[in-house]
């Protein structure tokens, strides 16, 4: 770079970089990484192992690096985009709503709030009339927990070990995956506790459907009846970030008796599987679920400002007229964020992007089913919509994973990591996870983007393969 040789990054870069901003330069690619890495926490990870690149634009299903490379994004970032990038009709609705009305306290009625609410009511599954807007899925995960314990006078959650339900104090304790290890035991306090998983590839109970009556439902009454004073089960309906796991045919019923049965609220986190990313406007329409709080985010407005949602039942709504509702924010139903979720929405219709995750998620299966056979690595590959997982095994009959947690909290690449490195290097991102990809496109994905992200797969597996 013009600069760095002369003065090396680190303390005296920021004097160097101030005369340079006062001279109106831009920052080199590399000065963005180094200032990143030096003054910002990267999340989920030991800092060493950081190296971030450089984002500078993005247009539809790709973006673009500091060095020019251009990137197919077939995890929609963090499976969020879903209307792809540099949408005019989202962009033009920011710039209007901030010259319009940028910024309200919560507790005024904007046009916003209004509109957005009546379109909600249009999309979101039938019985959800009273919302909550956050600023993110994490949040609207803390305030569906304090509304769960304060209308049930009960104090705990369920949740499932293979799950995410976000970072802050309650939802990292209430998240199954162990990234929630490092802060335990203080999390430990929160009231949580731990169901098995419904994994149908992988039972944790050992058992295989449809033989088992769904034995994962009549844990969790057990589970109640033994625990007392549970407030409310939480789940992802698709599980997301762990797996696309996918609930076999009866279990929502179930699980909804059982609910039903002792008085406990039925939490959707609908924070990644929402807004069309499974064929339905939001995955529990696949199964006809009628939880009683709704939580989500992401897809809302499709990452281009952020907002969370937490939506309940008009039974839960008329507790509170009675009721101290003891929960909000500053940025509560921010008009900047609702705005643009009523543009999103909008623009989901105008390209039918429900429908389309159908049909073009269908294609995307069938190519990733046509890769099972060729690699010895590739346990299972399951989706729905355009929400794909394939999972990789070291070997088949016990599907025992390549690496533990514990190799991944300790940071160094695991296998998944190393393949989605090659494939990176192919101009392809995918998310690694664990034992699996999650293969989750914006829903405006062509074919051809999909042959390319599937051809990118198939070569890297190979390095999975070697090592069987
Ligand atoms: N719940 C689920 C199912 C998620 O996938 C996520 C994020 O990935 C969250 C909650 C947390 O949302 P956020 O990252 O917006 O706080």
């Amino acid at each position: 770079s013009k600069t760095s040789s002369a003065f090396p990054l680190g303390a005296l870069s920021i004097f160097h970089l101030a005369v340079r901003s006062h001279m109106s330069e831009q920052l080199t690619s590399q000065e963005v990484i180094q200032l990143t890495k030096d003054h910002n926490y990267g999340t989920w990870r030991k800092q060493k192992f950081w190296n971030p690149n450089h984002l500078v634009s993005a247009d539809g299903c790709y973006f673009t690096d500091g060095n020019g490379k251009k990137f197919l994004d077939f995890s929609s970032q963090l499976m969020c985009s879903n209307l792809g990038h540099n949408n005019k009709a989202v962009i033009e609705s920011i710039k209007k709503q901030a010259e319009t009305l940028a910024y309200a306290a919560p507790f005024y009625a904007t046009t916003a709030r209004a509109e957005l609410s009546k379109l909600l009511l249009e999309v979101l599954p039938e019985g959800l009339t009273k919302f909550f807007f956050t600023t993110s899925g994490t949040d609207a995960n803390e305030a569906a927990f304090k509304i769960a314990r304060m209308y049930t006078g009960k104090t705990k959650i369920i949740s499932r070990y293979r799950s995410y339900h976000g970072s802050t104090a309650m939802s990292i304790a209430a998240t199954g995956d162990p990234r929630r290890w490092p802060i335990e035991p203080r999390g430990k306090g929160q009231g949580i506790i731990f169901s098995p998983e419904v994994n149908c590839y992988k039972c944790p109970l050992k058992h295989s459907y449809p033989e088992c009556g769904i034995a994962c439902a009549d844990y969790l009454d057990y589970m109640i009846a033994n625990e007392g004073d549970v407030a409310a089960v939480i789940v992802e309906p698709v599980v997301g970030t762990n797996g696309v796991l996918i609930p076999p045919k009866g279990y929502f019923k179930k699980l909804r008796e059982v609910c039903d049965k002792h008085g406990v609220l039925l939490i959707a986190d609908e924070v990644m599987s929402g807004w069309g990313r499974t064929g339905k406007w939001f995955a529990i329409d696949n199964w006809d679920l009628k939880p009683d709080i709704l939580t989500t985010a992401k897809g809302i407005t499709s990452a281009y400002v952020p907002l969370g949602l937490c939506a309940t039942t008009q039974k839960i709504a008329d507790f509170f007229e009675d009721n101290y509702f003891a929960h909000g924010h500053t940025y509560e139903a921010h008009p900047m964020t609702l705005g643009p979720a009523v543009a999103t929405i909008g623009e989901m219709r105008r390209l039918n992007l429900v429908d389309r995750a159908n049909e073009i998620g269908a294609y995307l299966g069938e190519k990733l089913n046509a890769l099972k056979p060729k690699h010895p690595s590739i346990g299972d590959v399951r989706g729905i919509g355009l929400f794909w997982a394939v999972e990789l095994v070291k070997d088949q009959k016990e599907k025992t994973p390549f690496n533990t947690w514990q190799e991944k909290l300790d940071g160094k690449p695991i296998v998944v990591e190393q393949i989605a490195a090659r494939m990176l290097g192919e101009g392809v991102v995918m998310q690694a996870w664990m034992s699996h990809f999650v293969l989750a496109p914006p829903l405006i994905v062509e074919k051809e983007d999909i042959d390319k992200a599937v051809a990118a797969l198939d070569s890297a597996l190979v390095m999975a393969d070697s090592l069987l």
